[in-house]
């Protein structure tokens, strides 16, 4: 049987093997810590990036390796890419983990973003200040998440503020300055590309963040017009420029009518772990399919799905365990602020069937407030 070694081991790597078992498919996933919940099912090696004696041991049980977690340092999954296969290569993933190449890449083919430029030291702050203008967005390149690493800039006037922020951080992980901007709505397409070099995508998912963090995904995302074909079009000019195998998500805001880049990540995503029940393959199997080389599966969707995302603790599962065509996903992680620990996928046959279930189950909850920005997009419908 075929194996998948994962680096890391958080849900996402959870979620790939559960995905691979019916493919006849087994993972292997590295973290550095032995709770990583990958590991409840599925054999866990707890090792760190630099462990090389454990790396290689790891390589040897494995007929392919990919991420969970896109930050894997460039230097282990290069040393790891010359003892076998490594899906999406080093070199993408370099690319994705630096927020000023993945925007210069974006733009080199020819999908448009927010004005940004590097900032390395106190005076380029207000340099770049001075030619994008406020409101803008101060990013580490690397290793942000989850909206952290970012300081949000009002006025040229915040610039002390950022910089006390995120200066300590310029010399190691690099700073950007980007335009905010004040989008219409925030989308994105989750894409998957064989080793052949076969090419799709799932239907644009809309999502919302709260704090920085995704709260809400609705597939298909509502009244899309020509934005679908031209998203698939981005998609697919950026992973045949880096080569990519696998699933990634290209996350796009929508202003005036028109697609921006804001990031890519390497990997399977949140915004799509509706296509586990709300698609014919999901992101988790096609991923699987596609570093091992298998013909990939159909991303046609069943009708239209909701996600909700569990930050920081988990409801009340009972409304969701009751509903109809509805999903519950515990990651088996412990209660953390800020922290995903779970989510629940509702699926419907159309629009306003969908928006009834939403509205029962957030009711039960008392989270009106979360589910009201998916009704009011499903009311436009
Ligand atoms: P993720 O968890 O998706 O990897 P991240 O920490 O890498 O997030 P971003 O995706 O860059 O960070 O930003 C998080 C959210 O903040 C975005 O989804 C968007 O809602 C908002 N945001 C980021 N950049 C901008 C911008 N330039 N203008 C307006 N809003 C922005
Ligand atoms: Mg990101
Ligand atoms: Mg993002």
């Amino acid at each position: 049987q075929p194996v998948v070694g994962i680096l890391g081991g958080g849900q996402l790597a959870r979620m790939l093997a559960l995905a691979a078992a019916p493919l006849g498919v087994n993972c292997l996933a590295v973290d550095g810590s032995a709770d990583a919940c990958a590991g409840q099912v599925a054999p866990l090696v707890v090792a760190d990036w630099s462990d090389r004696a454990a790396l290689e041991a790891f390589a040897h049980q494995v007929d392919v390796v990919t991420f969970d977690f896109e930050n894997v340092p460039a230097d282990t999954a290069h040393w790891l890419a010359e003892r076998v296969a490594v899906h999406p290569a080093p070199e993408a993933l370099a690319v994705a983990q630096d927020r000023l190449a993945e925007k210069t890449l974006f733009r080199a083919c020819g999908l448009p973003t927010t004005e940004f430029m590097a900032v390395d030291t106190r005076e380029q702050l207000d340099q770049a200040l001075a030619a994008i203008g406020a409101p803008a967005i101060l990013k580490t390149r690397r290793l942000g998440y989850d909206g952290k690493g970012q300081f949000r800039l009002a006025t040229a006037g915040d610039a002390d503020a950022a910089w006390a922020a995120l200066g300590a951080q310029a010399a190691t992980l690099g700073l950007i300055l980007e335009a905010f901007v004040p989008f219409e709505r925030e989308l994105s397409i989750i894409a998957v590309r064989g080793r052949d070099g076969e090419f799709r995508t799932w239907p644009l998912t809309g999502n919302w963040h709260v704090d920085g963090v995704l709260s809400m995904s609705l597939a298909p995302a509502p009244s899309l017009g020509p934005l679908q074909q031209r998203a698939s079009e981005h998609a697919r000019a950026l992973a045949e420029r880096l080569g990519y195998v696998g699933v990634f998500a290209l996350e796009l805001f929508v202003k005036d009518g028109e697609l921006l880049g804001n990031e890519m990540a390497p990997r399977v995503h949140n915004s799509g772990h509706w296509t586990i029940e709300g698609a014919h393959a999901s992101q988790f199997e096609n991923h699987v399919r596609a570093v091992l080389g298998l013909p990939l599966g159909d991303t046609g969707v069943r009708g239209t799905a909701a996600m909700f995302n569990w930050i920081g603790e988990l409801p009340d599962a009972t409304p969701v365990l009751c509903g109809v065509d509805a999903h519950w996903h515990d990651y088996g992680k412990q209660a953390r602020p800020g922290r995903k620990v779970g989510h629940a996928t509702v699926c419907a046959p159309d629009a306003s069937t969908l928006a009834t279930r939403l509205r029962n189950i957030a009711q039960a909850l008392g989270r009106e407030a979360q589910v009201e920005p998916v009704l009011r997009a499903l009311a436009d419908v």
